[in-house]
């Protein structure tokens, strides 16, 4: 094996690392440095870690305190397979105590090295957390339904939805994705939303699950940076017609079975489908709902006809056979008083 001299100290070696031999290398070679004491800003409400001047979620005050370690911990950039263990202890709310050890490789060496620091938390109210305790909101969702009133379960489902967008913005970084407020109003709902970008999502995610329409109307109310700032209303309208539902529309009579996006239902005065679009039904009106439905006793069922007794006038009178009638002469069906006469119903949803 060749040796050579150290230029540095004069030993001989097998082996230089970089001019000098191994002894006078990690003499002078630092792995990693790190400061004694570092500062974190933390949100007091919601967490978000404030970063080279931005606001992020980023988790708890533990992973807060590692991405600080872990942004201000600086290592050789001359060294191969780095491997970082950060261990933090709390010792207050506002104090932690970090161990870190770095492990990696130099010009075939293994290099190892131990630090220890503080980090001092700092609590404040983030960029969201302020604008939300003062009220701030961009876009205002009005949620009404189409000749109607929404039902308590429809205004929490919007509401729900309305969460879940917000949850789904803020975890992509939006920090204008929030609801400031929402009012439950006897005509329906209207949320008070941090921006018209989210408010566009939300609209949209109710129209996906719930169908119906909306539409938007912007108002100036003030400028920023030189830059117009607008205002939208967003006006929810949730459809007419709900399963359940029972209709009249073109001289027939309709139960209602599924309406987001398209309208399909029964005819229940000869159990045909119907399908059609929101759009296409000008003029229907609801005359009933499925849960106005009575018993009647079943007579007797011929061909396509079944007869029942009339629970109001006890008169036995013919009617259409429903779609799916499991009953047996003698046994009690489910009946629709309506302005337009007396439906059976059928005993299962279609679809
Ligand atoms: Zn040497
Ligand atoms: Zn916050």
């Amino acid at each position: 094996m060749n040796s050579t001299v150290c230029p540095k100290c004069g030993k001989e070696t097998g082996k230089l690392l970089g001019t000098v031999c191994k002894d006078c290398f990690f003499e002078q070679f630092h792995l990693a440095e790190l400061p004694l004491v570092l500062h974190a800003k933390m949100c007091s409400k919601c967490n978000a870690y404030f970063n080279r001047g931005k606001w992020t979620n980023i988790g708890n005050a533990e992973n807060v305190v590692n991405r600080c370690v872990e942004n201000a911990l600086f290592v050789h950039k001359d060294v191969e397979d780095v491997e970082i263990c950060i261990e933090p202890r709390q010792l207050t709310p506002y104090m932690y105590r970090v161990h870190v050890e770095v492990d990696a490789g130099i010009m075939g060496e293994p290099v190892h090295q131990e630090l220890d620091t503080e980090v001092r938390i700092t609590r404040e109210s983030c960029d969201m957390c302020s604008r939300m305790s003062g009220g701030y909101f961009e876009g205002i969702i009005q949620v009404r339904a189409t000749n109607r009133v929404p039902t308590e379960d429809e205004k929490g489902q919007c509401i729900a939805i309305a969460k879940n967008v917000v949850h789904h913005m803020q975890k992509k970084g939006d920090r204008l994705a929030f609801i400031t407020d929402s009012l439950d109003l006897k005509e329906g709902t209207d949320l008070y939303i941090g921006s018209n970008n989210t408010s566009n999502h939300i609209c949209r995610a109710i129209v996906e699950e719930m169908g119906g329409s909306f539409s938007e109307s912007p108002s100036l109310f003030g400028q920023k940076d030189g830059k117009d700032l607008y205002r939208i209303t967003f006006s929810m309208r949730l459809p007419e017609f709900m399963p359940g539902d029972v209709i009249h529309f073109k001289d027939r009579i309709i139960e209602v079975t599924n309406s987001p996006r398209r309208i399909n239902g029964i005819d229940l005065s000869n159990g045909s489908r119907f399908n059609a679009l929101p759009d296409e039904m000008k003029g229907a009106t609801r005359i009933a709902q499925r849960s106005d439905a009575v018993t009647a006793v079943l007579v007797a069922i011929e061909d396509d006809d079944i007869m029942v007794l009339d629970p109001v006038t006890y008169k036995t009178i013919t009617i259409k056979k429903p779609l799916f009638l499991a009953a047996q002469a003698g046994d009690e069906i489910a009946v629709l008083r309506t302005e337009y006469g007396l439906f059976a119903l059928s005993g299962a949803n279609p679809e």
